[in-house]
């Protein structure tokens, strides 16, 4: 079942919570709307379920290319999982699964036998089977949580919407239900809009991200194309941790911190910008190279984890996060006070007063290139 919105506005009061938001979201597709706590996430979800109404002048809201605005919330094949998982504390976990269809008019409910093998089904495919005696505070949060989509899957939703369905829950464990939920997903087919404020949550899981600001749609795309392509600054900012510099573009030529470089194509025109670089798209060396680079300083050395994060300070007093493997920042024998060079391999630029990318294809290309080339090994 596909869904669509469009422009879509809802306001409390003088507030505005969603701002001309449109979304299409294919059947059988995974989307993530991703954004910080008040952006519209839950607003939207529920205004997508029926549980919200929209402004006056809003678009419609159409379930396979069918406004639903007549429909009963009952009758729309939604489910929904909160982010505080409401199991019923004195049903068992099998009860809990069932309720959903012994609740059913006696015309359209199962009988108990179809009942019992359609819960069991449903067990097995959360993985809770061998625990279906058991209640609720017998449970772990990733458990309930399982059991809660189980009983969210009872009643064949046509939609899935997902709460913050992991955000209580511990980072492992959420790691652990976002591999299985992509798994269950792939085996159920089921259109699923999920909502997270976690960018790896919405990068690892979704076929792609709505990234929401303030009550607007910022960006939709693939994860790939919302972490390379970001479209506004607050992509940037929001997808992980950035560097930003204030720079300026000068008759075709870029300058920031000391390091200037060919300005990017498209960006022809003159005046303040600001620069964006994340950790692991920094080349380290100790000897300047020809490359355009700048100078800094090692100031604090982190080797606990997947890479080594060094934190730098430039001859103007910027501090630079900068992360690398094990192996380069052996080779490069790096230690606290060592003055360094720093080439950036991937930069996202947004003129001032302005709040478009530009794309800056060829000039990555060609830091890529130079990249490649200063260091054969690659980092
Ligand atoms: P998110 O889920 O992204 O954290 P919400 O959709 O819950 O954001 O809320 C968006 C904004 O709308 C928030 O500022 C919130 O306070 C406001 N809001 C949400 N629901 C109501 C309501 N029923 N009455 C008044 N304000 C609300
Ligand atoms: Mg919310």
């Amino acid at each position: 079942m596909s869904i669509e919105v469009r422009k879509i506005t809802k306001t409390f009061g003088s507030f505005v919570a969603l701002n001309d938001v449109s979304l299409h979201v294919a059947s059988g597709e995974l989307v993530a709307l991703l954004g910080p706590s008040g952006s519209g996430k839950t607003t939207l979800l529920r205004i997508i379920a029926g549980l919200e109404e929209t402004d006056a002048g809003s678009g419609p809201i159409l379930f396979h290319d069918e406004d639903v605005a007549g429909i009963d919330v009952r009758d729309r094949r939604v489910g929904f999982v909160f982010q505080h998982y409401a199991l019923f504390r004195h049903m068992t976990v099998f009860e809990n699964v069932a309720f959903g269809l012994r609740v059913r008019p006696r015309r359209v409910r199962p009988s108990r036998a179809a009942i019992r093998e359609k819960v069991q089904q449903l067990l097995k495919l959360v993985q809770m089977d061998f625990m279906a005696d058991r209640y609720p505070s017998q449970l772990s949060g990733g458990q309930r949580q399982r059991v809660a989509l189980a009983r969210a899957l009872a009643v064949e939703p046509k939609v899935l919407l997902l709460d913050e369905p992991f955000g209580a829950l511990d980072a492992k464990v959420r790691r652990e239900l976002r591999r299985w939920l992509r798994r269950l997903h792939e085996e159920i087919q089921v259109t699923i809009v999920f909502v997270t404020h976690d960018q790896d949550e919405a990068l690892e899981l979704a076929d792609r991200v709505v990234v929401m600001n303030q009550g607007k749609v910022e960006q939709i795309g693939s994860p790939d194309e919302v972490f390379h392509e970001p479209a506004s600054e607050f992509v940037v900012n929001f997808l992980g941790h950035v560097n930003v510099f204030q720079g300026r573009l000068e008759s075709g030529r870029l300058h920031f911190s000391g390091l200037t470089m060919d300005a990017p194509p498209r960006h022809g025109g003159s005046g303040a910008v600001r620069v964006f670089v994340r950790p692991h798209d920094w080349m380290v060396e100790t000897r300047a190279n020809g490359a355009p680079s700048l100078k800094a300083t090692v100031c604090q050395i982190n080797a606990a984890g997947p890479h080594a994060r060094l934190r730098l300070i430039t001859e103007y007093g910027e501090w630079i996060d900068v992360d690398m493997s094990h192996d380069r920042y052996h080779e490069l024998a790096l230690y606290t006070g060592a003055a360094v060079f720093l080439v950036p391999r991937d930069i996202k630029l947004f003129l001032d007063g302005s709040n478009g990318f530009a794309a800056y294809q060829a000039a990555r290309e060609q830091m890529q290139r130079d990249a490649r080339h200063l260091s054969p090994a690659g980092p």
